[in-house]
């Protein structure tokens, strides 16, 4: 295939793209239109869980599409079914609604928030985000998102939205006035940088929302399904939230999200919630694969082994280059470095020849890893020695 940019002008520009056109990917490894190859620790920002490819995946959309693909939401199906048990199996919650994006995951918990606000709070509707979060690309997901610049693009916002900062409980109290229904947040921010939430301002958290009576909602989107080493990240802090949301990991790569809550906060009126794909068997036979391999025995232990690795060689590399250290918590990691050459360390990467390597540069300081969570030793390894050499020549 010839790369040619009069063709890709019938797609709208909504980024700066690389001139070069992904045709096929398996497990680490993505390959072009010119049969280059890259190893892949971007993953479709934590989005490929399982790799490019994996055969579980591939399995369960051929031999579920082969069945049923959508009978209407208004209807059960087999594959909704058995992953909502699974969810709620594995977690603290009771109810799920599947959804078919991060972004419109959290529009539901949004909404649910709201809902429970009107039928227990009389009427109570603000949600408490934090700067620098990311929730989505929707209207009112961009308003609860701490995004410099968001604020004004598509004015007027969603009303509802004050903005705390992340591990500072007197910043959070501050805001609570009698209109306040929860508190939202990533875990770890994840466009944000790779920012932990410390377990105790989860804790904090939870407290002080047990006393306002208001709602805990942790948006997992990036962090669930395993990416911090345990299956849900709110697992490390010992608490229970009311609301999660999950995104991303959860289909591997195919569009599948899901809103899960507790019993108590379930309150969603017939009508309230729905849309045309939500919980189609075809992405939700994907996620009972998914999850089946997610939380196979020994699954877990090899995020945890690989994840010491890349923090590990993470911090060599900082020490050798006299960068400011290596944070994040299982396979969401960052490399923060002294100097803004992030985005010149990205392209020198992918330009690298005979084979790329894609990164991410969330900042310009900064270069965050999101690798699949079955990466092996030898592709950390692999990306760690190519790194050095990539500092070394944009450094150079
Ligand atoms: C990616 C992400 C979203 C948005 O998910 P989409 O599927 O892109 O809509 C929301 N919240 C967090 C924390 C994310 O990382």
């Amino acid at each position: 295939m010839k790369f040619n940019q009069s063709d890709v002008n019938a797609l709208m520009e909504i980024t700066s793209r690389p001139e070069l056109v992904f045709v096929r990917g398996n497990g680490s490894w993505l390959e072009d239109h010119n049969g280059k190859r890259y190893l892949d620790f971007v993953q479709g920002w934590a989005v490929n869980c399982l790799g490019h490819c994996p055969a579980s995946v591939v399995k369960a959309i051929n031999e579920q599409s082969a069945k049923l693909l959508n009978p209407s939401p208004a209807f059960y199906n087999e594959p909704s079914i058995k992953l909502a048990m699974r969810l709620t199996g594995a977690s603290c919650f009771d109810r799920i609604f599947f959804a078919n994006s991060g972004a419109e995951a959290n529009e539901g918990a949004i909404k649910l928030a709201r809902k429970w606000g009107q039928l227990n709070r009389k009427g109570a509707y603000k949600i408490i985000t934090f700067d620098h979060s990311f929730h989505g690309r929707t209207i009112a997901t961009m308003s609860a998102s701490g995004k410099p610049g968001w604020d004004t693009i598509f004015a007027p916002q969603v009303d509802g939205f004050p903005k705390a900062d992340l591990n500072d409980i007197a910043s959070v109290r501050a805001l609570i006035d009698a209109q306040t229904v929860a508190i939202m947040l990533e875990p770890v921010q994840g466009e944000g940088g790779v920012i932990p939430a410390t377990a105790e301002f989860m804790q904090a958290l939870r407290k002080l929302a047990d006393e306002h009576g208001l709602l805990l909602i942790v948006d997992e989107v990036q962090t669930g399904m395993g990416r911090t080493g345990k299956l849900f990240a709110y697992e490390h802090a010992g608490i229970t939230p009311d609301i999660m949301t999950l995104g991303k990991g959860i289909g591997a790569g195919v569009p599948l999200a899901a809103l899960c809550a507790r019993e108590a906060v379930s309150c969603f009126s017939h009508g309230d919630q729905g849309g045309t794909y939500n919980g189609n068997p075809l992405m939700t036979a994907v996620g009972v694969a998914v999850f089946d391999e997610l939380t196979a025995p020994g699954f877990m232990e090899a995020v945890n082994d690989r994840s010491q690795q890349l923090s590990e060689g993470l911090a060599r590399l900082s020490a050798k280059w006299g960068m400011k250290g290596e944070r994040g918590v299982g396979l969401l990691r960052a490399l923060i470095m002294d100097r803004n050459d992030g985005a010149a360390i990205v392209e020198t990467a992918r330009n690298s020849s005979p084979e790329g390597m894609l990164l991410n540069s969330p900042r310009p300081n900064l270069l965050r890893f999101m690798p699949s969570l079955n990466v092996t030793a030898e592709e950390i390894d692999l990306m760690l020695r190519r790194l050095d050499d990539v500092i070394q020549q944009v450094r150079a």
